[in-house]
């Protein structure tokens, strides 16, 4: 694999296999997890909404007091890992962007930032999800809400939990009692006939394919009990990886389709409309 990396020591950025992309250990993405990522998909070598995912790390940057990526090199960075991978299609776009080395503390020292992208294949989505709910609650009111940071470890735990218990997707309630997120995808759920997805205000991060989904598919966002989950009668995920993936089961409770109507009808809807928006 040939990654593009600037900063941390390769000046504005080039390809190198991976093997050669050296960060230096200090750098505080990998001391404390101060940094920001994205991933984002692309097809036939085309980087699928590319300015959304741009624009959402630069939100992230800026909620963790990061200094402003630069936008021009990173999709300069992103073409050029692109090009140094073709043949990988689907391709799993992995954008990096860390404060750069620092103290072993957690004071910056208002270094260069560090920037890599990855390219690896996209695992093909299954047709439909098991999911799990784990016992703690994201904390919607917390600094980090809503940002993609690379301080993912609650996820990685969050995603074990539910693999040990044949989940395949852990998800999250909030501190209020409500619906927030999974470890990697929005959830959507039809309760009452009505599709719905929780809000910001709940604390999931903003998906871009929730976002395309409430754009292009219909549905509003609301709050959902935890208690109400078991009378859903469809649910799926978004995400960049699974677009519109129907969950099948939620702890174990089968629900009646997967997909149902309505998530057949956001599957089509987002396949139809998601060819057309690939970034030039
Ligand atoms: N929520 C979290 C915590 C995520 O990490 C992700 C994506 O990785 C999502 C939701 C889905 O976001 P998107 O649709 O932009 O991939």
């Amino acid at each position: 694999m040939r990654v593009w990396i600037a900063g941390a020591g390769h000046g504005a950025g080039h390809v190198v296999a991976a093997e050669d992309a050296r960060v230096p250990v200090l750098d505080h993405g990998i001391t404390v997890g101060d940094g920001v990522f994205e991933t984002v998909k692309a097809v036939g070598g085309q980087a699928f909404a590319l300015t959304r995912h741009l624009r959402r790390l630069v939100r992230s940057a800026e909620g963790l007091g990061l200094p402003a990526p630069d936008l021009g090199r990173l999709a300069d960075g992103v073409r050029q890992a692109l090009d140094a991978n073709e043949g990988v299609d689907p391709a799993r776009v992995r954008i990096t962007v860390t404060a750069g080395p620092g103290p072993l503390g957690s004071e910056r020292t208002g270094g260069e930032l560090t920037y890599v992208v990855a390219v690896a294949p996209f695992p093909v989505p299954a047709p439909a999800v098991d999911v799990t709910v784990v016992p703690w609650t994201r904390n919607e009111n917390g600094a980090l809400a809503g940002l993609k940071t690379t301080s993912y470890a609650e996820n990685v735990l969050a995603l074990d939990y539910a693999r040990r218990r044949g989940g395949s997707e852990a998800i999250f309630g909030n501190t209020a009692g409500n619906l927030c997120e999974g470890t990697g995808s929005n959830i959507f759920v039809v309760t009452g006939g009505r599709l719905v997805t929780p809000p910001l205000s709940a604390g999931p991060l903003a998906g871009i394919t929730r976002e395309l989904v409430l754009e292009w598919c219909g549905g509003d966002e609301a709050d959902v009990p935890m208690s109400a989950l078991p009378e859903v009668t469809e649910a799926f995920l978004t995400s960049t990886g699974r677009d519109v993936q129907p969950i099948r089961a939620i702890d174990g409770h089968v629900l009646p389709e997967a997909p149902g109507p309505v998530t057949r009808k956001a599957m089509a809807g987002f396949a139809e409309r998601g060819a057309a928006d690939l970034d030039p």
